[in-house]
Formats: C-alpha cells, structure tokens, sequence
C-alpha cells in the first residue's frame, strides 16, 4: 500500500483508489477485496460502540532486563514504537460494548514492533481475561502478530504458557472466547491464545501458521504452497471457523454474542 497524493495502490492488485475512498471501505480494496492491515485505534473504531471503550491495564511497561541489542537497543526499539504507534505496548485491552452487548476485547497491533508477544502483551492478555471472568462477558481478541518477542528471550516464549492458562480460567468459568484472526498472525501468538478460543474467525487473506512461508522454505529448501497459511487453505484443513469480510465482521461479532446471551 503506497501513499501518492491522496491516492493508495492496492498491494495485491495494483489498483489506485483515492485515499477517501479506500477509507471508507475499511481499508478493503474495492476491486480485489484484499484486506490491507489496520492499526489497533481504527480496528477499535470499526469494531466496538461510539465511546464505549474503557481500556484496562494501561501504563504496564516493557523493561530491557538483558540490555538486549541487535542492530539497535531494545529499549530505543521501544521508544520508537511507542511514538510511531500511540500505544503502549503490541495489545491494547479494555470493556467495551458490541451493539450493546458488552465485551471484553483486545485488540492487537502488528505496527508496534511486529505485534510481537513479551511480558506485557502476556500480562495484559492476563488483566483482559481476569476482567471477563469477573464481570462474566465475552471474551474478544483481534490477533495480529510475528510471535514472541526476541528480545525478552525465554521470557516471551514463558508467556505462551501464561495466556494459555488465563484461557484454560476463561473457559473453567464457561465464558465464551471468539478470536478474529487478522493478516498476519504466527509464531508464538498462533500457538497460544489465537487458536483456544470457542470460535475462531479470519478475515480473507490473513496469513494463519505457526512458522511463515520464508522459514518454511529456509528450513525444507523447497517452496511451500502457494496459499500455504492463508485463511482459505485453514478453513479447507478444519484450522478456523469462518471467513468473514471486514465489512461484515461487527454483524457476525454481534449475532455470535447473541447466541452466547
Ligand atoms: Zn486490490
């Protein structure tokens, strides 16, 4: 997606559209359908009720403890991604209501250092299914993710283990959980609470997998299928529920709460 005087260029068909437009349809290109990804504030716009959100957890910070480095510091990693972003972390979490129906809903971003899964993604998927069981409303999260984030070392692969238990507490409670699985979601995200919940949808050409393509192909030096992950080729193999359009996802979000009810 490429931005030139008020225009986008689809990524999968190479259309231009005016930005208004491509807005409006929801990020949605009007000639191929593809799903471009969304930030977390326009997710949450799109999703839940006008002033309905009441985030929870906030203020949790991320802390370097190994000083970790690569090309850059964790911590300057960090800084960026806040001002780049708004947020405080890869999830924001909160209450909010869904054509009334209260939720309690968090919602990913792929923007803050690739939707990666450390500490604080852990314990805020920690406070959000705590407030579910509490308040016994429904559990929502949009995942968008690459995984568990290197830079915390073995204490990011930890949280896989940590949410998988806040979940295994939501379902004890008999809390209903619908994730809604958004373009691209893997590694340790996809292995965790993505794929426990009672009802798990995607949107259309959202990559679902554990390892992606480019590992895939490092790995068995060979090219995996061409539709290998995506939303279409999981539906086939039993992987998720539904498919469903961005345009019609609050809809479906609502009539599936209302069954719960
Ligand atoms: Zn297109």
């Amino acid at each position: 997606m490429t931005e030139d005087m008020g225009k986008f260029k689809c990524k999968s068909c190479s259309k231009e559209m005016e930005n208004e437009i491509f807005v409006l349809n929801m990020w949605v290109c009007p000639y191929c359908n593809y799903h471009h990804s969304i930030n977390a504030g326009d997710r949450l716009r799109i999703t839940v009720d006008e002033n309905s959100f009441v985030e929870i957890g906030k203020n949790i910070d991320s802390i370097d403890f190994l000083n970790f480095y690569d090309t850059r510091a964790y911590s300057t990693r960090l800084k960026e991604a806040k001002l780049k972003t708004g947020m405080d972390e890869a999830i924001m979490v909160g209450e909010a209501k869904i054509e009334g129906i209260d939720v309690a809903i968090g919602i990913m971003n792929f923007g803050f250092m690739g939707g990666s899964m450390g500490s604080v993604v852990g314990e805020k998927i920690k406070i959000l299914s705590d407030c579910s069981i509490e308040k016994k409303i429904p559990l929502v999260v949009f995942c968008a993710s690459g995984g568990a984030r290197m830079q915390e070392g073995a204490i990011s692969l930890m949280q896989m283990a940590k949410t998988v238990s806040c979940i295994n507490r939501v379902k004890e409670n008999r809390i209903p959980y619908i994730s809604v699985i958004t373009n691209p979601t893997s590694g340790g995200v996809s292995a965790s609470f993505a794929t426990l919940a009672d009802i798990i949808i995607a949107e259309p050409n959202s990559l679902f997998c554990f390892a992606g393509p480019r590992v895939i192909k490092q790995t068995i030096k060979k090219n995996p299928p061409s539709d290998f992950g995506s939303a279409e080729r999981n539906l086939i193999n039993g992987q998720i529920d539904m498919i469903v359009n961005r345009s019609d996802l609050k809809k479906i979000l609502t009539s599936i709460l209302e069954l719960f009810r």
